[in-house]
């Protein structure tokens, strides 16, 4: 098979970075965790903090076999797929290698592209810049709303409407945004209990 075949029966995979932090984002908030960040995106966010992810042939190509090895060299048994945006990719074989490994599976993403993968939590962060893909509904574990505009509140309300009612609702305020919007996230999530706030806590901490 040719490398482009091999990427598109997710086999190889363009890797932007793994490592090993805390989580610092959502329910898994301060547990440790392999992070692999795979290259490519196709979203657009204008507030987004990793637009050197957005082309993906810029990133090595690694066999699942190579990402799966790095990850088991460390002793947290968590790993996060996110990007770029993890599902331009199917991710089959890399999280059924994960498993076989001992990994539970995270990933985080927009949605923007058909599900993939074989995930224990399922982060579904819905962007406005690129519609979310059917797919995603259904599967969503948590629906975790970046806040970076007034009109963001409604948008967060619209995705909530089509999840399952056992998916998690958070609000986070943008990192650039924090001041100005995270008082209003509170009296929000007060006023709307069935959500709950995320922070970066990561940026706090100072890690990746
Ligand atoms: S989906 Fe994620 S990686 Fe893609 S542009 Fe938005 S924030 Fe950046």
């Amino acid at each position: 098979m040719t490398t482009q075949e091999l990427v598109a029966s997710g086999l190889q995979l363009p890797v932007m970075e793994a490592f090993y932090t805390i989580q610092g984002e959502g329910r898994f908030t301060g547990t440790p965790a392999y992070f692999i960040r795979l290259g490519g995106c196709d979203v657009g966010c204008v507030w987004c903090d990793v637009k050197e992810s957005w082309e993906a042939g810029k990133w090595p190509i690694l066999a699942i076999e190579e990402i799966v090895e790095e990850a088991v060299k460390y002793p947290g048994r968590l790993v996060v797929i996110t990007g770029g945006e993890p599902l331009m990719y199917d991710l089959d074989p890399l999280t059924r290698l994960l498993k076989e490994n001992g990994f539970t599976t995270n990933i985080e993403t927009s949605g923007a592209h058909p599900f993939s993968g074989d995930f224990d939590w399922v982060c579904f962060s819905p962007k406005k810049f690129k519609k979310p893909h059917p797919s995603i509904y259904s599967e969503a574990d948590e629906l975790k709303v970046v806040i970076f505009h007034q009109s963001d509140f409604k948008f967060a309300e619209e995705h909530a409407a089509l999840v399952n009612k056992s998916c998690e609702l958070r609000l986070q305020p943008e990192w650039s945004k924090a001041e100005k919007f995270t008082s209003e996230i509170i009296n929000y999530v007060k006023n709307h209990p069935t959500w709950n706030i995320s922070l970066q806590t990561h940026k706090f901490m100072d890690i990746p």
